[in-house]
């Protein structure tokens, strides 16, 4: 099975060339040509296995240029209980009947992101050895907070790679900050910048082109290469969790085989969705996908009216990892919804760069009626929604799944729909913790953020995960912040070049 592009559809390459290059030439997102889909007896089939068996199922068909040796490598050195603090890697807690939070942050920095970038790393090296063996990977990452701890985490000490994470000298929550700093692995670089998350992101894209750069580490076999949401060797990992969480379902008698679910997932920039949208290809009987933003709403807008539109004011809220006006992913469901007319998808997206905005068929349209619902919510509905869930389920959200809660429940309010939904909880709620005790009416005026936590712990009878909790006591090692010019002379020098 190969990958094509969503701006260029004659395109046909495999999984390790598209893993390694991340972006195709002509600016598309790679896709898969064809989704493979799983029958009723093979998905049943998974039942007994661990998450990592079930990983190894899902890239045995979407990674067919992969050896299952290879593959069992990549998986296991990632889904295990050295990584995670649950044996199940995801975890699923009931609310109600038929209400399910499906935890995806039981990994090293507590946020769902581990559930890609632990192991993006060994599909990065396993296929960069198929196209451009002998070379070093290095990885740059511009972050506003969860991807690049997140990288960090997954690319420590990995052989073979070099990872320099870049972020807004006060753009990062400070525990965010703190576990960024504190960051082990020889192989590792953090530095702030004097600038925000805008002057990251164009720093490292200004490396990425860099004739000089390339040549000197082209001298040296280096590959530079990004982390970021668009590269399928994040999406694919994350359609594993949900064809892993409908299996268990089954499995605890919680549905039936051929039941269909909703999914709800906080979303940002569309990867978590799409994720879910290619579990249902691949089997999985959905009945509606919930896209929940907050006061960045431009996906709500889209979802209901077909036209995209980010020419509007930017909000910064309680749910961070959210806060986007630009969602990359939904170029590749786009693809999917036309049909893959990429001569379509090449005019919408240069519309969206030209003029910051376009509208769809009514075909794709309809599609996005039929399959999807999508809503919004203010920073007071996202803490009242954890107050709410709080006081009577003594469940503890973070702030990006209470935006998904609160949306969730206007949808029943709005349709009386009964199918049996799955939430996609992103973040352990002592990553946003200032934001969270605010919610449930801590009172404790505390500038430290450890000082803070223990009131949390104390009011709602919690404990913070115990990897938030090391930080306290590891040492700061990267102290450094650099001009925002001077970012490529500093990746050169801890390259050693
Ligand atoms: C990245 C992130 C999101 C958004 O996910 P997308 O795949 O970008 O839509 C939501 N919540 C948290 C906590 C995140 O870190």
């Amino acid at each position: 099975m190969n990958y094509t592009s969503t701006r260029n559809s004659g395109l046909n390459v495999t999984s390790a060339h598209a893993i390694t290059k991340g972006l195709s030439d002509e600016g598309g997102l790679y896709v898969p040509e064809s989704v493979p889909a799983f029958s009723e007896k093979e998905l049943l089939g998974m039942s007994d296995m661990s998450y990592a068996d079930r990983a190894f199922e899902v890239f045995s068909r979407l990674l067919t240029d992969f050896t299952p040796e290879e593959i069992r490598h990549c998986v296991d050195s990632a889904y295990n209980d050295k990584n995670f603090d649950s044996d199940n890697i995801a975890e699923i807690t009931r609310l109600t009947d038929g209400k399910f939070i499906l935890e995806l942050w039981h990994g090293p920095t507590c946020a769902f992101k581990d559930m890609a970038l632990q192991i993006l790393p060994y599909l990065l090296t396993t296929s960069a050895k198929k196209t451009v063996d002998g070379k070093h990977i290095a990885i740059l990452v511009a972050t506003s907070g969860d991807t690049g701890k997140a990288a960090l985490e997954g690319f420590k000490d990995v052989d073979g790679t070099s990872i320099a994470v870049f972020y807004p000298e006060d753009g990062v929550s400070p525990m965010q900050k703190r576990q960024m700093t504190t960051q082990e692995g020889g192989n590792v670089f953090v530095s702030a910048v004097k600038g925000n998350f805008d002057d990251c992101q164009n720093g490292v894209k200004a490396i990425f082109t860099d004739k000089s750069i390339a040549e000197k580490l082209a001298e040296n076999d280096i590959l530079l290469s990004s982390a970021n949401s668009i590269n399928w060797g994040r999406l694919a990992p994350q359609i594993v969790y949900y064809i892993s969480s409908y299996v268990e379902l089954v499995k605890n008698k919680e549905i039936k085989f051929g039941d269909k679910i909703n999914v709800v997932v906080p979303t940002g920039n569309f990867g978590n969705i799409l994720a879910a949208y290619y579990a249902m290809l691949m089997g999985i009987p959905v009945n509606k996908l919930i896209c929940a933003s907050n006061s960045n709403n431009v996906l709500t807008d889209f979802i209901n009216t077909g036209v995209y539109d980010r020419n509007r004011e930017f909000h910064t809220t309680v749910s961070p990892s959210m806060d986007i006006l630009i969602s990359s992913n939904l170029e590749r469901l786009l693809y999917h919804f036309t049909g893959c007319d990429d001569s379509l998808v090449r005019d919408w997206f240069g519309k969206l760069k030209e003029q910051g905005r376009y509208e769809v068929n009514d075909a794709v349209k309809t599609k996005l009626s039929e399959l999807f619902y999508a809503g919004c919510c203010s920073d007071e509905e996202t803490k009242a929604q954890i107050k709410a869930t709080f006081s009577e389920h003594s469940y503890l959200l973070d702030t990006h799944t209470a935006v998904a809660v609160k949306v969730y429940e206007d949808y029943i309010k709005a349709t009386g729909d009964k199918t049996p939904t799955v939430i996609a909880s992103t973040a352990n709620p002592y990553k946003f913790g200032r934001a969270v005790y605010e919610a449930v009416g801590g009172k404790a005026v505390c500038d430290d953020e450890f000082d803070l936590i223990s009131h949390l712990e104390q009011e709602t009878g919690t404990k913070m995960p115990a990897p938030l909790a090391a930080t306290r006591n590891k040492q700061v090692r990267f102290t450094g912040s650099v001009e925002k010019q001077d970012m490529g002379e500093t990746v050169l020098g801890f390259l050693g070049k």
